[in-house]
Formats: structure tokens, C-alpha cells, sequence
């Protein structure tokens, strides 16, 4: 592991004033610190940043809920505004890693999850994302669980975030703070397809910190369902998944938000998908059609191909599911 310098923030001024392109914000270290151990990650400072008062969870005046971003995974998972109006969230959290795990990872630290490509995190491999300009191993390699969708002929790596794609299907707003000042942004917009940088995942800047995530307030009668495919049932990062949030009026769909994971560069939502199934009744074939308008456009690599069913069936069950209890 390379030297490199180790602070503690005891205020976000504190945190800023040392935030630069080489050096990182360290939370619950679920992600940074194994990088650094596989020298993918190799900061020149690392800033701990648990003392910020950055870890509450509470209402907005709006009716939603702000996260803060050093929330850890657990107790967002288990808080009883987050189960009772956000189900597919807690459901999402507990999908993912291990309890452990879930009790050190943060909020903000989840929404900057690296990929699982294993290319990525060995470094005797071409990775333009490691490595910009280096090659991409995972095209025509192992890419059994990369993307299909959002990838370029520089990168194909998939986001492993459960969190994420559940926080896309809720709209969410991710709020940053740096040197010239606050912004927020719809998680829509936050992570970047990778183009011809992909070392460059998200809109978050080298001096920028990640405060807090809000979610709008939830939808009157909705009911949201996270539904996560697997190569085994547990510590293990999607192949495919589908977080809905539906609202059934009078036997048609009122409102639907589909978010997926696993398939896309970064959580992946189309519009045009949930317009598809807007004031129709809800049935499998509509369903389907959905899917497929999702997956317009998709690529299939080498091993990933079985993805394109996967996602076409995952997501036809989720929509089921959230649909036909209401
Ligand atoms: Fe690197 Fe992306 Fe290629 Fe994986 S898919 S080897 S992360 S450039």
C-alpha cells in the first residue's frame, strides 16, 4: 500500500479545506479501503470524515426525508419511516453485502460504490477506468456481470450499487457541498456514462463532498418492491435487478417509476418505459412491452447475453408484484 497522510475533519470547512483530486474522503471504508490494499486506490491523503454531524435521518418540511450521508446502510435499512414509506430501499439495503458490512457502509459512500469488474481491481490489467488510455480487458474477456446498457468501446463496467438503483426509481436528490458552495442534483444526473472517461463516474467534483441524499415525499398509495437476481442468495452483487414504485387508481397504473440495476453503466431508468404503462391497466404483456423498451439499444458482450432475458423477466415479476397486491 502507498504512504499517505491521514486526517480527522471535525467540521466540513475542516473536510474541504483539505479536499483535492489526491486525496479521499473516508467514511465507513467498505470500498476505499480494499482498493488501497489492491493499490487500485492510491491517495496521497485520506480524510476521515465520520465526526461531520452528517449521519441523521429526518423529515423535510416538504414531507420527504433527508439522509445524511455518514447514515450507515443499517440503520437506513431499518428506520421506520424509510420501511414504512420507502420499502424498496430497505429492501434494497438488506439485499446487499453482509450485515457487517451494512452496519460500516454509508449512504454517501454507497451512492460512490466502484464496479465489480475484475479487471478494474487488478492492476496488471488494461483498465481505462484504473487506467485511463490502458484498454479494456473486460471486452472480450470475463464480463458475465457488466453492462449491457449506457457502456462505450472504452468501458463496459457495471454500477454493483443495490442502494442506487432503488434511490433512482425514488427520484432522489443527492446534495454536495465544495468550494464554491452547495448543489443539488437528481440522482438521474449524478453518475456519467463512461464515453471516453470513464474514470469519470459521477458529477461530483475532486473538491466536492456528498452531504445528504433527499427523497421526495412518497407517493399516496404507492407500493415499491425491490427485486434482485443472483448467482446465489446472498453477499453477492446483482445480475439483474428492478426496483418499482407503483400507484394503482381504479384498476389502471396511476404512476410508475422503474429503475434497474446490474444491466447499465450506472442505475438505469427510462422514461419512456413508465409513460408506456401510465393509465393502462396492468397485465404481463404490457409489462414485457416495457421491458423491452428498456432495453432497446442494449449490448450484449461475450458472456453477459443472458442479461437481456434476465432483465425482461425480472422486471416483469417486480411490476407484478407491486401491482397486484394494491
Ligand atoms: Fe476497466 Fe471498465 Fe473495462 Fe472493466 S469494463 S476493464 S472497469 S474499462
Amino acid at each position: 500500500m502507498n504512504a499517505f497522510t491521514f486526517s480527522r475533519a471535525g467540521s466540513i470547512a475542516d473536510a474541504l479545506r483539505d479536499a483535492s483530486g489526491q486525496a479521499k474522503f473516508v467514511a465507513g471504508g467498505t470500498t476505499l479501503i480494499d482498493l488501497m490494499k489492491l493499490e487500485v486506490e492510491t491517495p496521497a491523503a485520506v480524510i476521515d470524515i465520520n465526526r461531520l454531524p452528517l449521519a441523521e435521518v429526518r423529515a423535510t418540511p416538504e414531507g420527504g426525508l433527508q439522509i445524511g450521508a455518514l447514515a450507515r446502510n443499517s440503520d437506513v435499512a431499518h428506520h421506520p419511516d424509510i420501511v414504512r414509506d420507502y420499502p424498496v430501499l430497505s429492501e434494497a439495503l438488506l439485499s446487499g453485502a453482509s450485515a457487517q458490512l451494512r452496519n460500516m457502509a454509508s449512504t454517501g459512500g454507497n451512492l460512490l460504490q466502484r464496479t465489480r469488474c475484475v479487471y478494474f481491481r487488478d492492476t496488471a490489467s488494461a483498465c481505462n477506468k484504473r487506467s485511463p488510455e490502458s484498454g479494456c480487458a473486460a471486452i472480450g474477456g470475463f464480463n458475465r456481470n457488466l453492462a449491457i446498457l449506457g457502456t462505450s468501446e472504452h468501458c463496459i463496467a457495471s454500477n454493483p450499487s443495490d442502494q442506487n438503483v432503488a434511490l433512482t426509481a425514488l427520484e432522489a436528490i443527492v446534495q454536495m457541498t465544495g468550494s464554491r458552495g452547495e448543489r443539488s442534483v437528481p440522482i438521474g444526473d449524478f453518475y456519467r456514462l463512461p464515453g471516453d472517461t470513464p474514470q469519470r463516474e459521477t458529477v461530483l467534483e475532486p473538491d466536492e463532498l456528498i452531504t445528504a441524499v433527499t427523497l421526495p415525499p412518497p407517493a399516496p398509495g404507492a407500493r415499491s418492491v425491490y427485486l434482485k437476481l443472483r448467482d446465489r442468495a446472498s453477499y453477492e452483487f446483482a445480475l439483474v435487478s428492478a426496483a418499482v414504485v407503483a400507484t394503482i387508481n381504479d384498476g389502471t397504473i396511476a404512476r410508475v417509476r422503474i429503475a434497474m440495476g446490474g444491466i447499465g453503466t450506472k442505475p438505469w431508468r427510462n422514461r419512456d418505459a413508465e409513460i408506456a404503462l401510465e393509465g393502462k391497466p396492468p397485465t404481463p404483456e404490457r409489462f414485457a412491452g416495457a421491458a423491452q423498451i428498456i432495453l432497446n439499444g442494449a449490448k450484449p458482450q461475450s458472456g453477459n447475453g443472458f442479461k437481456f432475458e434476465l432483465a425482461k423477466r425480472c422486471l416483469v415479476h417486480a411490476l407484478t408484484l407491486a401491482t397486484s397486491a394494491a
